[in-house]
């Protein structure tokens, strides 16, 4: 007998139920459905007399008898009535199928309580298909007062697996199963932590005493839940430090000197020191870095990604710059050609409409180590580019590219080369200690100083005239700007008819005095380039876009960004499309333009835009609408599909539960200590279902 046993073996569990259990909600064994809680709880301590009840949309329970029972005929069919009477009133129960079952076994004249939805039809109150159970049988179960709600599907209900047939086999399976589930964690953190045993806990969460028992029950399962989670994932980070070498960059040199002290062109914040200690602590440890920068747009990231390129190169490897797009990696290019101009460091770009030649010699350059930065697009990852000591791999906007094209880049030196991942979408930090376990984080939370606040403004449609002379008094100081619009499937008809519209309206609106620019998805990117490229060179004023531009341009004399139908995008989008104004000297605008309908959710998207700058706020905010599941890069990993757990509102669990586990894993890293071998067991149960889910980069 195991907890790995099939279904098939509880009572009441016969091979047609096992299989649409297996297959609507995964369980196909004892332990499955143990594990398998309810989503909640109905409060079955009050009874009702019958002539206290009223219709009502809540179910209602009663004790009483059954008088009389009689089959009544009909059209279609046949039903079941009984007549089931207190000592104030009698209502009515109608039965529509199984009749025959309960004619057989419904006794008169005997103690029932019933429970359902009290309807009322032809002046008399009724209930169909009432939950009906002997009294004496009622009495001996363990939840009198509150009673489990399983989530359920039509395909269940159809199959008859209603709630008081999981309520049954769950019970059963306690009954028959419950003294297997020895306890998982260790004694002194149960006693640290005041956490309920398994057993306990496992019966109550089904079957609660009372509210209390089920408060415990639950925070007990939690906290396992984000224990073994944690465990795994430190355990993992360490495994990383110790196995997976890297080349140690032990020399600090001189290009990185005179650097920092000559070319420098201002003074790193505290922030940006903070981090360039961390990376060079990192490279110089003898264990491959691999590390997640998170920086606010604007935060100045791409210098410290420099000042990391430059201890490779004074150790002798070669840097290899990714962005995502072709824009962005020319951006990059010229402000690190920029920055490097007095310098003996070869730089050279390279993405897809890189032409032959020149592609030729960047690789040759490459190879024979002459390049020692290159930076580009995923062209980078092709397997003809081979580097002659790459020793450092900087991506810009990490989720944007894939697990698999991340991996490759390892593989072009003998020895996994440092990485650095950057990303200006900042993941909240109970989000980011879950599913970046592995990585460490460094985080740049201080922005450049002089920066004025952008002002955000949101406004209704109504107001456009207002808003477009707002603009054109912008443009008379000899300033640019951006309009937005979503086009978020970019083959979408009707969103890209409203872009032309809107780019035909601002051309009528400003056209006498100032032109227009547009860029789009839809635009071969030599043509964006070159609409980007004539703004950059003030060509044109007014830039009109849809999300294209969300990522990394930059252009200081731009101080207006007006999204349109504002409603419509994401919170995090609307914080990067405002992240490209307010890079210069003048108070920059972020003007948000909704239209009349506006969801409750919208809503609160474009009031936190108002009310705050801080992207970490914003992405707190963002998890908060979203749920976790659906935050960028997540739904691949499949980290967050928690049982009891929600990282949102467990967070001060969460944070005992990784105490808890870094003190274990840093006492004893490989679990061998003898209090600790079960957790090695239980661990190494956890992988083999899961896979192996910590890997980020
Ligand atoms: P992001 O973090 O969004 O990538 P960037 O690296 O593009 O930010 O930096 C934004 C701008 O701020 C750039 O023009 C950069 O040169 C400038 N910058 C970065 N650090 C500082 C600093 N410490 N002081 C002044 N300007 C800075
Ligand atoms: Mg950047």
């Amino acid at each position: 007998m195991s907890v790995n046993d099939s279904i098939t073996y509880l009572k009441g569990v016969g091979t047609v139920k096992a299989e649409v259990l297996s297959k609507e909600l995964g369980i196909h064994s004892v332990s499955d459905l143990i594990y398998y809680f309810p989503f909640r709880y109905v409060d079955r301590s009050k009874f009702y007399k019958i002539n206290e009840i009223r219709p009502t949309k809540t179910d209602l329970q009663i004790l009483g008898k059954i008088t009389h029972i009689k089959t009544v005929e009909f059209k279609r069919g046949q039903r079941l009535e009984a007549t089931f009477q207190d000592e104030t009133g009698s209502i009515k129960l109608v039965w529509f199928k199984s009749i025959n079952w309960f004619k057989k076994h419904l006794k008169l004249h005997t103690l029932y309580v019933i429970y359902g939805r009290v309807q009322q039809f032809m002046n008399e109150y009724s209930v169909v298909h009432p939950e009906i159970d002997l009294w004496s049988e009622f009495q001996q179960r363990q939840s009198i007062g509150l009673q489990p709600v399983y989530s359920s599907t039509e395909l269940l209900q159809k199959k008859s697996i209603t709630n008081r047939f999981m309520r049954q086999i769950i019970h059963n399976a306690l009954n028959k199963y419950l003294h297997l589930y020895e306890e998982i964690l260790p004694a002194s953190i149960i006693r640290d932590y005041r956490l309920t045993d398994r057993k306990t806990a496992l019966m109550q969460v089904h079957f609660p005493k009372n509210q209390e028992a089920l408060s415990h029950a639950l925070h007990r399962l939690k906290f396992e839940e984000l224990f073994f989670i944690q465990l795994q994932l430190l355990q993992l980070n360490l495994l990383h430090k110790k196995k997976i070498r890297g080349y140690t960059f032990s020399r600090i040199g001189e290009l990185f000197h005179q650097f920092y002290e000559q070319h420098l062109p201002f003074t790193l914040t505290g922030a940006q020191k903070k981090v360039i200690k961390e990376i060079r602590k990192d490279l110089g440890s003898g264990a491959q870095m691999n590390r997640l920068l998170q920086g606010d747009v604007g935060s100045g990231k791409t210098i410290v990604a420099l000042f990391a390129a430059l201890i490779a190169l004074d150790n002798g490897y070669q840097t290899a710059f990714m962005a995502p797009t072709e824009i962005l990696a020319r951006q990059h290019a010229q402000s690190i050609a920029k920055f490097l101009k007095d310098m003996p460091v070869k730089t050279s770009l390279l993405t897809g409409s890189t032409s032959t030649r020149e592609r030729k010699i960047i690789h040759e350059e490459l190879e024979s180590g002459d390049l020692q930065i290159l930076i580009g697009t995923h062209a980078l990852i092709e397997d003809k580019v081979k580097f002659h000591n790459l020793g450092l791999v900087i991506i810009d906007e990490q989720h944007r590219f894939g697990v698999a094209q991340r991996a490759k880049m390892w593989k072009k030196n003998t020895r996994p080369p440092h990485i650095l991942v950057m990303t200006a979408t900042p993941i909240p930090r109970t989000l980011a200690m879950t599913l970046y376990g592995d990585l460490d984080v460094s985080v740049i939370d201080e922005l450049p100083p002089g920066r004025k606040p952008i002002k955000t403004i949101w406004r209704n449609e109504r107001n456009r005239n207002e808003v477009f002379s707002f603009i054109r008094q912008q443009l008379d100081q000899k300033r640019q700007a951006y309009i937005v619009f979503p086009l978020i499937e970019e083959s979408e008809v009707l969103d890209y008819e409203n872009l032309m519209d809107g780019y035909e309206r601002v051309k009528r609106f400003f056209g006498s005095s100032y032109s227009t620019g547009l860029v789009h998805g839809k635009m071969k990117p030599a043509e964006k380039d070159e609409e980007m490229r004539k703004f950059v060179r003030r060509e044109t004023q007014i830039l009109v876009a849809t999300t294209v531009i969300e990522v990394g341009v930059d252009v200081p004399n731009a101080n207006i960004m007006l999204i349109e139908s504002a409603e419509k995008f994401g919170l995090s989008q609307l914080h990067q499309l405002r992240g490209r104004v307010g890079r210069g000297a003048a108070q920059s605008y972020c003007i948000l333009l909704s239209g009349n309908k506006v969801s409750e959710n919208a809503k609160i998207r474009l009031q936190t835009m108002t009310q705050t700058n801080d992207g970490f706020k914003i992405a707190e905010t963002d998890l908060k609408l979203r749920g976790p599941g659906n935050m960028m890069g997540t739904q691949q990993s499949g980290v967050l599909n928690f049982k009891v757990a929600d990282i949102i509102k467990d967070n001060r669990i969460l944070l005992m539960a990784r105490q808890a586990a870094k003190n274990i894993i840093y006492q004893d890293p490989d679990l061998t200590l003898p209090e600790n071998i079960n957790l090695k067991k239980v661990l190494a149960d956890i992988q083999k279902k899961q896979g192996f889910w910590g890997y980020i980069s």
